[in-house]
C-alpha cells in the first residue's frame, strides 16, 4: 500500500493544530505508520529540502522549518501521496479551497502549516531520511469497512 511522508511545520505546532490535522487524516480512513515530534537543524532541513535549494526562497524556507518543532508522519492508504496533497490544499494558501487544511488555517505560502510528499520517488526519500529506523507495521481493525 502507498505511504506518504507528512509534516505539521512549526507554525502548525505553534498554533495548536496537530490533533486538527491527524483528524483530517484519520477520518480520511488512512493509516498512521509513524510520528514523531522533533526540531530539525540547518543540515537536516536542507537535506529535506535538498530539490528546493536553486530557489530563492530557499534559506527563508530553511529557517522557517527549523524554526521551531515540527511533527512528522508517515500516513498510508490507497492514493495516499495524491489525497494527502488535496487535503492539504495548494502551495499557496491564498490558492487553496476551504476545506483544504492550508484553504482553512493559512494565509501565506511561508506559513503554510504542513508539508505532503508530492510523489512517490520524494515520499520514498523523505519517509528513509525522517524514519531511518522505519515504521510500526500494523493494520486497522477498520480495514475491511474502509476498503472493499
Ligand atoms: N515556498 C515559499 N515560496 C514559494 C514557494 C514555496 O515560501 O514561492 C515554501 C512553502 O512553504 C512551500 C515550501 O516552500 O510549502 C516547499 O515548496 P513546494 O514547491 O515544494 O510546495 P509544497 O509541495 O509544500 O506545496
Ligand atoms: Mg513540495
Amino acid at each position: 500500500m502507498e505511504q506518504t511522508f507528512i509534516m505539521i511545520k512549526p507554525d502548525g505546532v505553534q498554533r495548536g493544530l496537530v490533533g486538527e490535522i491527524i483528524a483530517r487524516f484519520e477520518k480520511k480512513g488512512f493509516c498512521l505508520r509513524g510520528m514523531k515530534m522533533a526540531s530539525v537543524d540547518k543540515s537536516f532541513a536542507g537535506k529535506h529540502y535538498q530539490d528546493l535549494s536553486t530557489k530563492p526562497f530557499f534559506n527563508k524556507l530553511v529557517d522557517y522549518i527549523i524554526s521551531g518543532p515540527v511533527v512528522a508522519m508517515v500516513w498510508e492508504g490507497k492514493n495516499v501521496i495524491a489525497t494527502g496533497r488535496k487535503i492539504i490544499g495548494m502551495t499557496n494558501p491564498s490558492d487553496s479551497a476551504p476545506g483544504t487544511i492550508r484553504g482553512d488555517f493559512a494565509i501565506e505560502m511561508g506559513r503554510n502549516i504542513i508539508h505532503g510528499s508530492d510523489s512517490v520517488e520524494s515520499a520514498r526519500k523523505e519517509i528513509a531520511l525522517w524514519f531511518p529506523d522505519g515504521t510500526v507495521n500494523w493494520q486497522s481493525s477498520l480495514h475491511g469497512w474502509i476498503y472493499e
